[in-house]
């Protein structure tokens, strides 16, 4: 008589043979049959994962009336889906530390200790699931930043340090004089490149150009 794990090895060869038999006379019932089957289990993952600013799947977190898209950008993520990449979302650091009705502001504006207090903060939960991923083999293929946000920005910043009160209309026109974009990471990601290299991990950064969305700047 069998012993129960000599049975339930046997059992499991026998179920991982009808599973390949079916997979050979119909293959479109597996999409993907992997190398690593395991005793009847059909892994269908990618192992593959991108890591996105939040708003790249969300329009909506963005300082209104800002978004050139209603919600997912599509033009970027569409190529990601159909290759079966998995997505990670990080968290937006301006709607979670001043809300939905912030006012748009520059680099300087964001660079204080207790923001970057906060970005560490939030982006703890992302960089310990990436540090998972990592360690279990897993291809995170980069992080796509958005050029143009004082946070998320990868190759272009606004910068332009003012301050002051809205309601003086001198103080909008100086502050549109002294306004330029950096070739730096906006602060959130400076923050996620230190916390990256913390835990030794290496990863692309990219960019998406809203006004040029179809193809990511990478930065060298
Ligand atoms: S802070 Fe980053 S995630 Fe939030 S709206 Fe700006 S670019 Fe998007």
């Amino acid at each position: 008589m069998l012993r129960p794990c000599r049975l339930y090895r046997k059992l499991r060869w026998v179920y991982g043979f009808f599973i390949r038999f079916i997979n050979l006379i119909c293959p479109a019932s597996l999409v993907y049959y992997p190398s690593n089957f395991n005793g009847g289990i059909i892994v269908k993952r990618s192992k593959k994962i991108i890591v996105v600013a939040h708003c790249i799947l969300n329009a909506n977190a963005k300082v209104g009336p800002l978004a050139m898209y209603p919600g997912v950008l599509r033009a970027v993520m569409d190529q990601f889906i159909e290759d079966g990449t998995g997505i990670l979302q990080l968290p937006c650091p301006e709607s979670s530390y001043l809300g939905i009705n912030r006012w748009g502001m520059c680099r300087e504006q964001y660079d204080h200790p207790n923001f970057r207090r906060h970005c560490r903060k939030i982006l703890t939960p992302s960089l310990d699931q990436i540090e998972t991923f990592v360690a279990a083999d897993y291809e995170i293929i980069g992080v796509i930043g958005a050029n143009g946000s004082p946070n998320c920005g990868v190759t272009k910043t606004p910068s332009g340090l003012m301050g002051g009160v809205i309601s003086d209309i001198n103080t909008v026109e100086a502050q549109l004089k002294n306004f330029c974009y950096l070739d730096q990471n906006g602060v959130f990601f400076s923050e996620l490149k230190v916390m990256l290299s913390n835990r030794k991990i290496s990863i692309k950064f990219m960019a998406i150009d809203e006004k040029n969305p179809s193809s990511l700047i990478i930065e060298k």
